[in-house]
């Protein structure tokens, strides 16, 4: 049975040496290392895009006197929101679960209706409802 080189991850060229080798040297292994930081940021930064975005059309929705509004689901995602991201939740007493971004926030009401509310700062970094 002939036993096929392993490739190095970074350049693809055959590693020699132990069985366990992933790259030819150092230099192959921060390469490497650094691309897959890279990719990790960017996944980053494309998530704090897509909450920035959606902070941004909630907090549009309502205007300077307004501290709510209601708008149907179909509406709010044709506007480009994503409902799977959000930075945090707030549960009430009567358990009611608000998904917040940022500083506001929506409570999924009755069919496919959502209640849009800005939080209200209660410490330096709390916002809550
Ligand atoms: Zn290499």
């Amino acid at each position: 049975m002939e036993i096929q080189p392993k490739k190095c991850l970074a350049c693809g060229k055959p590693v020699r040496g132990r069985s366990d080798k992933k790259f030819c040297d150092d230099y192959c292994r921060n390469v490497y290392n650094n691309k897959a930081k890279g990719a990790h940021s960017s996944l980053i930064r494309n998530i704090n895009n897509i909450l920035k975005k959606n902070r941004n059309l909630l907090a549009s929705l309502l205007s300077q006197e307004q501290e709510t509004i209601k708008i149907e689901r179909e509406k709010l995602s044709g506007l480009g929101f994503r409902f799977g991201y959000f930075t945090h939740q707030y549960t009430t007493k009567k358990e009611a679960t608000y998904f917040f971004c940022y500083d506001y926030g929506y409570l999924p009401i009755d069919n496919g209706w959502f209640l849009v509310v800005k939080g209200k700062k209660l410490k330096d970094k709390d916002y809550l409802f």
